[in-house]
């Protein structure tokens, strides 16, 4: 009678503290903007941490967005958001 509450939390079917590289990609733009939640960045970072990939394409990310100079007081420019997913595409390649 006492474990109603543990089972309304266990809803949530994915792991909350766990993303997918592909979500990764997906935060990455507004985790450079500074636009996650704190509970997102948590997760970003513990991805980051976890994943031999995303680190190298996060270093990328950033490289490129100081060459574009993409990144203004208003965030990415959707034009530039649109880049940076064609860069990751290839990379992530093979
Ligand atoms: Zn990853």
């Amino acid at each position: 009678m006492a474990d109603a509450d543990l089972v309304t939390t266990a809803a949530v079917d994915t792991d909350p503290d766990t993303l997918t590289c592909r979500q990764f990609v997906e935060l990455v733009t507004d985790y450079l903007e500074g636009a996650l939640s704190p509970d997102e960045r948590a997760r970003f970072e513990t991805h980051l941490l976890g994943c031999d990939d995303c680190p190298i394409y996060l270093d990328q990310m950033r490289q490129t967005i100081r060459t574009l100079g993409a990144l203004s007081e208003e965030g990415l420019a959707p034009a530039a958001k649109a880049e940076l997913l064609t860069i990751f595409r290839d990379w992530n390649r093979g």
